[in-house]
């Protein structure tokens, strides 16, 4: 058989996902036999998302991909939220995008459409695929006040003096996904309700304050002012994937509320059920316990990982190295390791394509090779078990019984459930140490200097370190020894 039919065998794969709704893990089975609908929540556009918010898209991607992988078609749509984030999870505070324009002094405007194309630069550098549909809240103002009228047909809603808000008493579901005690909640909550009739009601439509001019507000049949949170990704989910659909990704901080008052509203106004299979994965945890955000001053974005000379793809590269529902680990220490480790794969890689050269992996026969394929699948296929993935891949490159054709076939392979751009690495590109990289300038200093006694010093120590220098006509190479 060949590496090809192998590699595309169509035996029926069972994709199994750990749902957050039933806490348990299920056979996927998609509604419509042959394409995934999946819905991702999006990032809100108020400044750089920082490596630990960028978690979540890359394991979003990783599910795509072990999805795309399995034979499955997949449509996935993720919004951005553009609008009306409040700073406090509680429908008070002030918009978030209001707040970063007047700091940076601009628009709430300008400062979506900034922080958009950095999320969209900062995916595509952690090869995260760019998805089929990427829809904004401000431009489906329309469909969120029609979701809005359904729930007011369907007596859901009630109007304070600032807003539309979802009655979640009338919705005898709600809490279910995050396991809420919503009585438990009720009976601690009498004092800071304001006008809302329960704990756990939120805003649908926001007024704008009287006399206050927003950058965006629109006109609704409620009277002026701006969307909740929550109600355009039931809006935007329901437009492009249908009012029940396959898969719905998040962080898990996204359980309690947000995907809790998304489900309240789709259900509420279609009375189907939302969406089939919930994934939520992780936080990603400070080496000494704290959790990654904006408000603890600890952030980190990819901008800081380039000025420190890391490949973003060695980020995604621990982050696969962590199961997505386990908190993910960061520190100086961990970052450096894996950023070794990534470095080592590449050379690898390079190795094993020179060796391999034209040769094409037509044939695949050994049954060695055969088993780290089966063995591969069943890992990611088993709830996206990538650290386990990434073990096999391992063993599998340090196994002498297996040709270089082999290893490189396999490598392709299973890069396309990584997404570690492996299929993209040039020798040329290939980033070395910063050592060795500052090693190399002095050396082409001192020959530029005629000083050839310190040019071959430092060649020693390159050397020493596990290089050679080639000189060619377009300047030295450095090769491993
Ligand atoms: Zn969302």
């Amino acid at each position: 058989m060949s590496l090809e039919g192998v590699l595309n065998m169509k035996e029926k794969t069972k994709i199994k996902f750990r749902n957050t709704l039933s806490r348990k893990i299920e056979t996927f089975a998609p509604i419509d036999g042959s394409e995934v609908k999946m819905y991702t929540c999006g990032p809100t556009v108020y400044g750089r998302a920082h490596i630990g918010n960028m978690r979540a898209y890359i394991f979003a991607d990783v599910a795509r991909r072990v999805l795309e992988y399995g034979g499955y078609k997949v449509k996935q749509a993720m919004n951005i939220t553009d609008v009306g984030h409040l700073t406090s999870d509680a429908d008070e505070g002030e918009d978030k995008l209001q707040k970063s324009a007047r700091e940076q002094k601009t628009t709430a405007w300008e400062i979506s459409k900034k922080y958009t194309a950095q999320f969209l630069e900062d995916a595509s550098k952690l090869n995260i695929q760019p998805v089929h549909i990427l829809c904004k809240a401000t431009d489906h103002i329309s469909e969120q006040i029609e979701l809005i009228k359904r729930l007011e047909d369907n007596e859901f809603t009630y109007i304070t003096s600032d807003g539309v808000y979802y009655d979640t008493s009338k919705f005898p579901r709600y809490g279910d996904l995050a396991r809420l005690d919503v009585e438990g909640l009720q009976a601690g909550a009498r004092i800071e309700m304001g006008e809302k009739r329960n704990k756990t009601d939120f805003a649908l439509w926001k007024f704008s304050k009287p006399g206050e001019k927003r950058d965006m507000e629109w006109d609704s049949p409620f009277g002026k002012g701006f969307p909740g949170w929550h109600i355009e990704c039931s809006a935007m989910s329901m437009k492009y994937l249908g009012e029940t659909f396959d898969i719905h990704t998040g962080g898990i901080d996204h359980i309690p509320l947000h995907h809790t008052n998304e489900i309240a509203q789709s259900e509420g106004a279609t009375g189907k059920k939302f969406v089939n299979y919930w994934l939520h994965s992780d936080f990603l945890v400070m080496s000494d316990q704290e959790k990654m955000s904006k408000s603890l001053g600890n952030v980190i974005n990819l901008g800081t990982l380039e000025e420190r000379g890391i490949d973003p793809l060695a980020y995604r590269y621990l982050c696969l190295g962590a199961h997505y529902r386990k908190r993910l680990l960061f520190g100086e220490e961990i970052l450096k390791n894996a950023s070794n480790s990534f470095d080592r794969l590449k050379r690898k890689l390079l190795e094993l394509k020179e060796n391999v050269g034209n040769a094409q992996f037509r044939e695949m026969e050994s049954p060695i090779g055969r088993k780290y394929l089966a063995k591969f699948r069943s890992e990611v296929f088993n709830d996206l078990n990538t650290p386990q993935a990434l073990a096999t891949m391992q063993d599998m490159l340090g196994d002498n019984s297996l040709s270089d054709v082999d290893k490189y076939g396999l490598l392709m392979d299973f890069n396309k459930v990584f997404g570690l751009g492996l299929d993209k690495i040039q020798p040329e590109k290939l980033d070395m140490d910063k050592e060795i990289q500052t090693l190399l300038e002095k050396r082409e200093n001192a020959r530029k200097n005629r000083d050839w006694d310190g040019a071959d010093e430092i060649r020693n120590e390159i050397y020493n370190s596990g290089f050679v220098i080639e000189d060619t006509p377009k300047g030295p190479r450095l090769k491993k020894r």
